[in-house]
C-alpha cells in the first residue's frame, strides 16, 4: 500500500464548469486558462476537459508545446508573450499567439521574419502589472500593424477587482480607460476573468478568460457552490495513527494545541510538503469519514493532527478529506489566510494523482 494521500481530478466537473461559463456569457468565445499546470489539475486533464473551449491560455512555453503534442489544434494564447527573441521561432512553429505587453517585445517582433503571428496587444487600464499605458496604445498598435510578421491583432486588458463592488478601481472604470484609448481600432477583445464572468456578466466582449471557476474555485467571497460550480480537485488521505491526550498534554511541534479535557486525536498523512498550508491554524475545517472536524496544532511536513471528538468510531485507515467534495477548498484556504487558487497550485509532485469523470 502506497502512502494514502491522493489528489483526484474530476474531469466531468471541469467540463460542467466550462459549460457554466458559456451559459453566463452566451455567444462569447472562451479562452480556458490552463496556466500553472491547469491550476494544479494536470495539463492532460485540462486538454480533455476543455476540448469544447475555443482556445487555451497559459504562460509557459514548454507547456504550450506539450499541448500541441497532445493534439490541441485550436488557438493557444501566451499571456506573458515571449521572454526573449529566441522564443519567436517556437511561437511560429507551434502557432502560439503571444500577448504583447511591453516595448521590448515590440522590438523582438520588429526584427523577426518568417511565419506570421496572431498577437494580442495588452492595454494597462489600471491593474499596472502588464500592458501599454493608454497614451502609448495607439503607437504600439500602429507599430504592430506595420510589421510583416504580424497577421492579426487582438486586444486585451485585465480587471483588478471584478469580485469587489466597493473597490475604487472598478471594471467600469477600467473599461472606460480602455475604450478611450482604443477608439477607432477595430479588433477582437478578450476581457473577463472568472470574477467578471460570474459577477459582471453584463460586460460584453468577444472572448472571456475564465480560470479558477473552471476548477470549481471561487474568485471572491461568495461560495463557488452558490454559482453552481463543482469542485474539480479532491485531496484525500487517511488516519495513520490515533492518540489519546490527557488534559494538559499537547500535540506536534511547538505544542500549539494543548488539551483542556481528555481528547482523542488522529494523525493524517498529509503535511506542508504535500502542499497543505502550514499556516492552517487549529480550527481549520477537515473531514474524517465525511464528518466535519478541525485541524489541531501545527501542520508538519508530512502530517497533521485532527480532533476525533465528532467521530468516535474513526480509526487507523479512516478516510480524511483535506478539501474538495463536501469541503470547499476556498473554506480551507480562508482558514489558512490564503485563497483556493494558491492551494490548488501548490499540491506537491509527491502526491499521487488520480482522474475520474473522463
Ligand atoms: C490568470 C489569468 C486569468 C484567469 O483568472 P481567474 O481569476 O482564475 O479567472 C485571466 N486573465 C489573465 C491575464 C490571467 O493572468
Amino acid at each position: 500500500m502506497p502512502r494514502p494521500l491522493v489528489a483526484t481530478t474530476d474531469i466531468s466537473a471541469m467540463r460542467s464548469n466550462l459549460a457554466l461559463a458559456r451559459l453566463m456569457m452566451p455567444g462569447t468565445r472562451v479562452w480556458a486558462v490552463v496556466k500553472a499546470d491547469a491550476y494544479g489539475h494536470g495539463l492532460a486533464n485540462a486538454f480533455q476537459a476543455f476540448a469544447a473551449a475555443d482556445g487555451l491560455s497559459l504562460v509557459e512555453l514548454d507547456r504550450a508545446i506539450a499541448l500541441r503534442e497532445l493534439g490541441w489544434q485550436k488557438p493557444l494564447m501566451m499571456m506573458e508573450g515571449m521572454f526573449s527573441a529566441d522564443e519567436l521561432e517556437s511561437f511560429q512553429r507551434y502557432h502560439l499567439q503571444p500577448v504583447i505587453h511591453n516595448p521590448a517585445q515590440l522590438d523582438m517582433l520588429q526584427h523577426a521574419s518568417g511565419a506570421s503571428l496572431h498577437v494580442h496587444l495588452k492595454i494597462n487600464s489600471g491593474m499596472n502589472r502588464l500592458g501599454f499605458a493608454p497614451e502609448h496604445v495607439r503607437e504600439a498598435y500602429q507599430r504592430l500593424q506595420a510589421m510583416p510578421v504580424v497577421s492579426n491583432i487582438s486586444l486585451l486588458t485585465h480587471f483588478a477587482n471584478a469580485e469587489n463592488p466597493s473597490a475604487v478601481l472598478t471594471p467600469q472604470r477600467q473599461l472606460q480607460r480602455f475604450h478611450e484609448c482604443t477608439q477607432g481600432i477595430t479588433a477582437e477583445l478578450s476581457l473577463s476573468n472568472s470574477a467578471a464572468v460570474l459577477l459582471q456578466s453584463q460586460i460584453a466582449c468577444d472572448w472571456i478568460r475564465p480560470g479558477v471557476m473552471l476548477y470549481g474555485g471561487s474568485p471572491g467571497e461568495q461560495a463557488a457552490q452558490d454559482f453552481g460550480l463543482q469542485p474539480a480537485m479532491t485531496l484525500m488521505s487517511e488516519l495513520i495513527s490515533t492518540q489519546q491526550l490527557q488534559p494538559g498534554e499537547s500535540v506536534g511541534y511547538g505544542s500549539l494545541f494543548t488539551a483542556e479535557h481528555a481528547i482523542r486525536i488522529g494523525i493524517v498523512a498529509c503535511g506542508y510538503a504535500d502542499g497543505y498550508p502550514r499556516h492552517a491554524p487549529t480550527g481549520t475545517p477537515i473531514l474524517v469519514d465525511g464528518v466535519r472536524t478541525r485541524v489541531l496544532g501545527r501542520v508538519s511536513m508530512d502530517m497533521l493532527s485532527v480532533d476525533l471528538t465528532p467521530t468516535p468510531a474513526a480509526d487507523i485507515g479512516s478516510k480524511v478529506t483535506l478539501w474538495g467534495n463536501s469541503l470547499p477548498i476556498d473554506e480551507v484556504a480562508a482558514a489558512a489566510g490564503t485563497i483556493g487558487y494558491e492551494l490548488m497550485c501548490a499540491v506537491a509532485p509527491r502526491v499521487r494523482r488520480e482522474t475520474r469523470g473522463a
